[in-house]
């Protein structure tokens, strides 16, 4: 079978096709191919947005913070948690950025371990990450240990093994990660990490609404995530974070604000963190950028995390086929696990000059994503993305390649 013909008989089995109207149209759009940088506006979150300015800010003004948004980061993450997290409630909040988040976390976690001088982390991890733990070691006179990974694939658990210690007191991943789209095998790194005494702090901004997460199950300690990937919560949208209940107690944030004391609204001297998760705040929670979550989740309980992950495998699986037949001839690799098992969201294919077929490929109304040197990463989400329009940009991409061989 051709795979045009291929990429229509696998839309009319696909039972999530009908969400694909539920996003906003792009006219000037032919093929989508990066819910993993920007996910796509649901058209419920434009009525959202209108609705909460004119009604919730405009009608309720001051009123709206003890009406409900001063509750939002925690009852919004406690429904994330459901939705896509895998995490019991009482251990999620909305907030910040993921790099804010980060640094607050990975700062707790090291001073819950103190004596412990190492923190491991993987040089292919997302440059945020990286940068962040320099600071902190920096910080705190800790030392990084670097895993070098196989580009092609992600952070193996030999890996772990050969470098980890009693003196280390963090381990730091990407469930999936954001080059290659390598998924890592979370609850097995995990179980090494705690044998010798480590936390563990995943990030989960390429896999959240993408991929099943079970953060309680798979014994994460920590984890950080982004709203704007594949939750759709349109450009700068709050990031979330996740501490386990046991380490609640036990492990504090750095940055001390009133939204994280635990009387708030007596502004009283001296800094009391809140019981719980709520300590994970620092200052007024950005209620706006939060509106669009309420649709969002709506949205992924509606279809569920695991007909998402169903039909993303499809996705991807047809990137891998049409890659092997038809742009193997024109020199284009996978850079990327082809294993359904360690695949994440995205697929990442290489060519040297892949950076020339950026500007023509936007002009087609296709839109990939590029990553340096000569990456280009083709991410369908599975809500927003069909068969036929995945098939469209692959083949923009072909008829470009040839064209600038
Ligand atoms: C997108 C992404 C981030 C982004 O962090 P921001 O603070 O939202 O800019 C961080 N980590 C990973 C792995 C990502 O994919």
């Amino acid at each position: 079978m051709s795979l045009l013909a291929r990429a229509a008989d696998l839309d009319a089995a696909d039972p999530l096709a009908a969400y694909r109207d539920r996003f906003l149209p792009a006219p000037s759009v032919v093929s989508y191919l990066d819910g993993n940088s920007l996910g796509r506006p649901l058209a419920a979150t434009a009525d959202l947005l209108d609705d909460f300015v004119r009604d919730q800010w405009g009608g309720r003004l001051i009123r709206g913070w003890t009406d409900g948004w001063l509750d939002w980061p925690l009852t919004l993450g406690d429904r994330l948690g459901a939705v896509a997290l895998g995490a019991a409630p009482g251990q999620t909040v909305v907030a910040d950025s993921t790099t804010v988040l980060l640094y607050k976390l990975a700062r707790a976690a090291v001073d819950a371990r103190p004596g412990r001088r190492k923190v491991i982390l993987d040089t292919d991890n997302f440059p945020t990450d990286r940068y962040v733990l320099e600071g902190i070691a920096a910080e705190r006179g800790l030392t990084l240990v670097w895993i070098s990974t196989d580009p092609a694939a992600g952070v193996l658990a030999d890996q772990l093994r050969e470098v980890l210690d009693e003196d280390t007191a963090l381990v730091l991943f990407s469930h999936v990660a954001y080059r290659s789209g390598w998924l890592a095998d979370v609850p097995e790194i995990n179980r090494i990490a705690h044998q010798a005494g480590a936390l563990t702090l995943w990030d989960l901004c390429h896999s959240a609404g993408s991929v099943p997460i079970r953060l309680d199950e798979w014994g994460v300690d920590l984890a950080v995530g982004c709203s704007y990937k594949y939750l759709n919560g349109g450009p700068g949208a709050p990031a979330f974070a996740y501490l386990r209940h046991e380490l609640q107690d036990s492990v504090r944030q750095p940055i001390q604000g009133w939204m994280g004391h635990r009387a708030a609204f007596e502004m009283g001297p001296g800094y009391e963190p809140a019981p719980g998760i709520r300590a994970l705040l620092s200052g007024t929670p950005p209620i706006l950028g939060m509106v669009p979550m309420h649709a969002n989740l709506d949205l992924l309980a509606e279809a569920g995390i695991d007909a998402v992950r169903t039909k993303s495998l499809l996705l991807t699986g047809f990137i891998l086929d049409f890659a092997d037949e038809r742009l193997a001839p024109l020199d284009v690799t996978v850079a990327g696990p082809r294993d359904p098992a360690r695949r994440g969201g995205h697929v990442t294919l290489r060519r040297p000059g892949f950076e020339q077929l950026l500007a023509p490929l936007w002009d087609s109304g296709v839109i990939p994503d590029y990553r340096r040197p000569d990456g280009l990463r083709i991410g369908p989400a599975p809500l927003s993305t069909s068969f036929s329009e995945l098939y469209q940009g692959l083949t923009t991409l072909h008829d470009l390649a040839e064209k600038h061989r």
